[in-house]
């Protein structure tokens, strides 16, 4: 797939799935922006990574929950590039515990960044997606978006949420030629995973029909298929990347 003169945005892609998803932009030849919240050092080693794969690439810091910070992200991606074709709402925390000892703050904190913050850069670059009548925005939701999960009412409550944003922003930005979709990983090895007791991830490994973890790769492949012109048809819709788990 080919994404020269392609400008695409991706958020929290310091580390995990977002750097996988920048640097398969960037290797496919696309300008990247890779958001950062506060690793600057793994943020700048990305865009190194890209540059090294002869793509270009820049990283800019900002807390994408944060409305303003937001779209400073959207105007400095702009003024570096021109436009923004591809935009990844891709960052996400947990803040797991059961219902019963669940803070306010572990919900408050969960949804600003997870539903607001795709919600904060979706406000901020629609009216140029409409007004140069194309754009690709992919939402990086979870399988537990979709079957729920004890102990992440705050998180599956964000990832469902964000299901609702993508059919909604498809049905109303179809006309211009925006398509809206998100991708539902299942369980993918990163830093967000690495700290779960080994007896979850081994029940979660049993209810995996593919009998392995999902890599970063597995989702970064299906992004750029989505933000490619063969997926032109294809807008509203969750796909689910989970080893067959759902
Ligand atoms: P990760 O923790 O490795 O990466 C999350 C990224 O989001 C980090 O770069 C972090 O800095 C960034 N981020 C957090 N808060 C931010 C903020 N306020 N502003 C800007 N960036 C911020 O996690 P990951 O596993 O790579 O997850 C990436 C996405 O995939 C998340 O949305 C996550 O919910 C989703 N997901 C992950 C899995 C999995 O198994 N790893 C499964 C389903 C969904």
């Amino acid at each position: 797939m080919e994404y020269k003169n392609k400008t695409v945005l991706i958020t929290g892609a310091s580390r995990g799935i977002g750097r996988a998803i920048a640097l398969a932009f960037g290797k496919a030849g696309a300008s990247v922006v890779v958001n950062y919240r506060s690793k600057k050092s793994e943020a700048l080693e990305v865009v190194q990574a890209i540059k090294d794969a002869g793509g270009n690439a820049i990283a800019f810091q900002a807390d994408v929950s944060d409305f303003e910070a937001a779209e400073q992200l959207v105007k400095a991606t702009i003024e570096q590039f021109g436009t923004i074709d591809v935009l990844v709402n891709n960052s996400g925390i947990t803040r797991d515990q059961l219902m019963m000892r669940m803070a306010e703050a572990d919900f408050d904190d969960v949804i600003s960044v997870n539903l607001k913050g795709a919600w904060n850069m979706v406000k901020h670059s629609c009216r140029l997606m409409l007004k140069q009548k194309h754009g690709r925005i992919i939402n990086i939701s979870s399988v537990v978006g979709l079957i729920g999960n004890p102990g992440q009412a705050n998180y599956v409550a964000s990832k469902a949420a964000i299901h609702g944003l993508t059919k909604s922003w498809a049905k109303e930005f179809g006309k211009k030629n925006v398509t809206v979709n998100a991708v539902a990983p299942g369980f993918i090895e990163t830093e967000m995973t690495d700290s779960l007791p080994q007896a979850l991830k081994d029940n979660y490994l049993a209810q995996i029909p593919l009998n392995r973890l999902g890599q970063v790769e597995d989702i970064a492949d299906v992004v750029l298929f989505l933000a490619s012109a063969k997926a032109s048809y294809i807008t509203g819709q969750v796909i689910s990347v989970n080893g067959g788990m759902v």
